[in-house]
């Protein structure tokens, strides 16, 4: 029998396991291990944001993208995973175009996604739109997910725990799209994504490498709809995208 693993070993090994299913890997085989051995893993850094070569060489190429989201999806089945299934009327997946380069990625449905099953679709998505729009794009054009994929109760933000459980189906969202930029739309999915705690402040203005993609940090359309002043700040850091990725706003057309 080999020795038991040690607490730390253990949890950085469910840390690595988990990192795998992020991936959509499911199936482990273990080697034989000598009586007596001592079991040890190699150190990992588990940061996501830190961990863009190991996924950009472990990951192959994804022909077949719709095909890949069906069978996330159909791995989220009708989940149950986390206390967030109880007051959902529908798990809002995501929508948008499976070569996007460009992802929108915000922290949860509302109740309009909730009724409708699509991520912003209420007056935020509107708002979100817009910004869109005023990029040059058209909302087909981008793919648009959440961090937790079920509505929290009163538009709560997501707990911790739960988006521990859900956000392994956007990271593997994330894998299949492989968008060249993510705006992170607030700071529940800032820090979610990067597995910082820092402020908006902090959290804006900067570039982040992030599983092959670079990601930006602005303000969640609800908040702009509360705060409308910050739509000028938003509107900074949506240039920046927009200049990383050579896109030009539409002539005589105003940014909101
Ligand atoms: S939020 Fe995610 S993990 Fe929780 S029940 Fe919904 S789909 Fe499952």
């Amino acid at each position: 029998m080999p020795k038991p693993l040690d607490p730390a070993t253990r949890k950085q090994l469910a840390a690595r396991v988990n990192y795998y299913r992020e991936l959509g890997i499911h199936d482990f085989y273990r080697r034989p291990v000598e009586e007596g051995a001592e079991l040890t893993l190699q150190a990992a850094d588990h940061n996501p944001a830190a961990s863009e070569p190991a996924v950009e060489t472990a990951l192959p190429m994804i022909e077949d993208k719709p095909a890949a989201l069906q069978a996330i999806r159909d791995d989220i089945g009708d989940c149950t995973r986390c206390r967030l299934h109880k007051g959902r009327t529908n798990i809002v997946f995501g929508v948008g175009n499976v070569n996007a380069e460009l992802m929108f990625v915000g922290e949860g449905p509302g109740a309009d996604e909730d009724a409708k099953g699509e991520p912003f679709v209420g007056r935020a998505g509107q708002l979100l739109n817009n910004m869109i729009s005023a990029m040059g794009l058209k909302r087909e054009d981008v793919y648009i997910a959440n961090v937790v994929k079920c509505r929290p109760p009163g538009n709560r933000n997501p707990e911790r725990d739960e988006c521990d459980t859900c956000s392994p189906f956007l990271m593997r969202q994330i894998a299949v799209i492989r968008p060249k930029v993510i705006v992170a739309l607030g700071a529940v999915a800032a820090k979610n994504l990067l597995a910082m705690n820092d402020s908006m402040a902090n959290l804006r203005g900067r570039w982040y490498d992030f599983r092959g993609s670079k990601l930006a940090v602005t303000y969640h359309p609800a908040y702009l709809l509360r705060d409308p002043r910050q739509k000028k700040e938003t509107w900074k850091d949506l240039q920046r995208v927009m200049k990383y990725l050579g896109l030009k706003a539409p002539a005589k057309k105003s940014q909101e």
